[in-house]
């Protein structure tokens, strides 16, 4: 495993949209794995997709164990299959350092994704598993939160960063 560097704003890159995976080899699975370590390794991390480590390829990962929520997820071509009601969250994401802005999300989705085995996984979501979710799918199409953003506003230190 390894931690990578995370793309920040202003970097093409993340704009762009990324690939399907089509077959899950070594180099998938370390890409995941280093995503992990490299989210984890960041104080406020809870989620992170691949663009964000310079690679444009349909892998998110997601853990919100560290706030007593679920995870760790590592998916791979993730889909939004349904989704329900409205939520406003207040949005950070480790690509753009020190900002936070108010997204209007659903309040619940389904995903449908593979697991690192290439096992076919439907994830129920709500509340912030599901605004993570659509956060990180969002990276791989080049959209990130201060694209759908009603608000900024300057960070504290202490809040999560997706
Ligand atoms: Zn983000």
């Amino acid at each position: 495993m390894a931690v990578r560097q995370i793309r920040i704003i202003g970097d093409e890159l993340l704009k762009k949209k990324s690939r399907p995976i089509e077959v899950i080899d070594e180099k998938i699975i370390q890409l995941l794995d280093d995503m992990h370590e490299t989210m984890i390794k960041t104080d406020d991390g809870i989620g992170i997709a691949a663009p964000q480590v310079g690679v444009l390829k349909r892998a998110i990962v997601i853990d919100l164990s560290r706030e007593g929520g679920e995870g760790p997820y590592k998916l791979i071509n993730p889909v939004v299959t349904k989704q329900k009601g409205e939520q406003v969250c207040r949005e950070g994401c480790l690509s753009v350092p020190g900002k936070l802005g108010d997204v209007v999300r659903p309040k619940e989705v389904v995903v449908e994704a593979l697991n690192e085995k290439g096992e076919k996984v439907k994830i129920k979501a709500k509340d912030l598993l599901a605004v993570v979710l659509c956060h990180e799918i969002d990276h791989l199409d080049g959209i990130l939160f201060v694209d759908r953003a009603t608000d900024l506003y300057d960070a504290e230190d202490d809040e999560e960063d997706i």
